[in-house]
């Protein structure tokens, strides 16, 4: 069958709906099927695994989805975009749209109801780039039952993720995915196989949900308080920022003191120099005086 993601037959499509692209919801659609199968081929699809996509758009990526999963469940928030993903995944019998915000969405619960019987699960994904981060975010925290997240997102925001310590790029975003997740850059992807074509750069980023989080915590709200804390103001020390960034911390410079060295950490060193078990160290031994 002729794939969705060329040019000719999005232009169609679109045509056929008078459909008009909206900034604001992040429609930048792909019209390059390499690129979907690249994408495809990195999510370890079989038909024993559901999928959960963000954002099918007029069904360039579902329908590749829908070829080698079990089911695909995707979620869209823009109205007029049923009608055409009625029409063009109307081949496919395992695909189900709903019509929602994913960031109001009870994901959980959808895997539930609608892929009960699938033990495989991954999220797959071309993220509208205006909610990149809030999305990840949601899934993550969320703790769903699933194996992997592939996504199609800004080069900048990738890099984050992705980030080593002691990189321009490091940061607290790097750590809330890397805590959960193993994360790699699978591909970085030119702004032509898009219509539109973004401003930005893109970049396709692979997460692998990791057995156990990447350091054992004792408080995970806390953890991800100190390293937010940590990185507030880069050219500071941790020091300097903890204590900026701690209840009264500060007035507890010597508590503060005490924590990082219990944790080997120098109190002059940046935030950014800090690996995630060190975070973990830290955010322990901090939790003895401020918890
Ligand atoms: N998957 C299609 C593709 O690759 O060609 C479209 C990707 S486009 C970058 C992002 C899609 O997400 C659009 O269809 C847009 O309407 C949808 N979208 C934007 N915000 C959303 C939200 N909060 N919840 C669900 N879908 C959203």
């Amino acid at each position: 069958m002729k794939d969705i993601a060329t040019p000719t037959r999005t232009q169609e499509i679109l045509k056929k709906y008078g459909f008009s692209f909206k900034k604001s919801l992040g429609q930048n659609f792909l019209i390059d099927p390499n690129i979907l199968r690249n994408i495809v081929s990195h999510a370890g699809l079989t038909k024993e695994t559901g999928v959960i996509e963000i954002g099918p758009g007029i069904g360039a990526l579902t329908e590749h989805l829908a070829r080698g999963a079990g089911k695909v469940v995707a979620f869209e928030i823009d109205q007029r975009l049923l009608p055409v993903l009625e029409d063009t995944l109307s081949a496919y019998d395992y695909v189900e749209i709903i019509h929602s915000d994913v960031l109001k969405a009870d994901v959980a619960h959808v895997i539930r109801e609608s892929l009960s019987g699938f033990n495989d699960l991954m999220v797959v994904a071309n993220l509208p780039y205006y909610v990149t981060t809030p999305i990840l975010m949601k899934l993550l925290m969320e703790d769903l039952p699933v194996r992997g997240i592939v996504v199609m997102m800004q080069k900048e925001v990738g890099d984050r993720i992705t980030a080593s310590p002691s990189t321009k790029a490091y940061g607290s975003l790097s750590i809330a995915v890397q805590y959960y997740m193993e994360a790699e850059t699978a591909m970085t992807v030119p702004k032509n196989v898009f219509m539109p074509a973004p401003n930005v750069d893109s970049t396709i980023i692979k997460l692998t949900k990791r057995e156990t989080p990447a350091t054992a915590v004792d408080n995970e709200d806390f953890f991800f308080d100190v390293t937010r804390a940590s990185f507030a103001q880069r050219r500071k020390t941790i020091l300097n920022n903890l204590q900026t960034g701690l209840p009264n911390g500060k007035s507890r410079k010597e508590e503060i003191v005490t924590a990082l060295e219990a944790a080997g950490i120098d109190p002059i060193r940046r935030g950014e120099t800090l690996s995630i078990q060190e975070f973990g160290k830290l955010s322990n031994e901090l939790g003895k005086f401020f918890h």
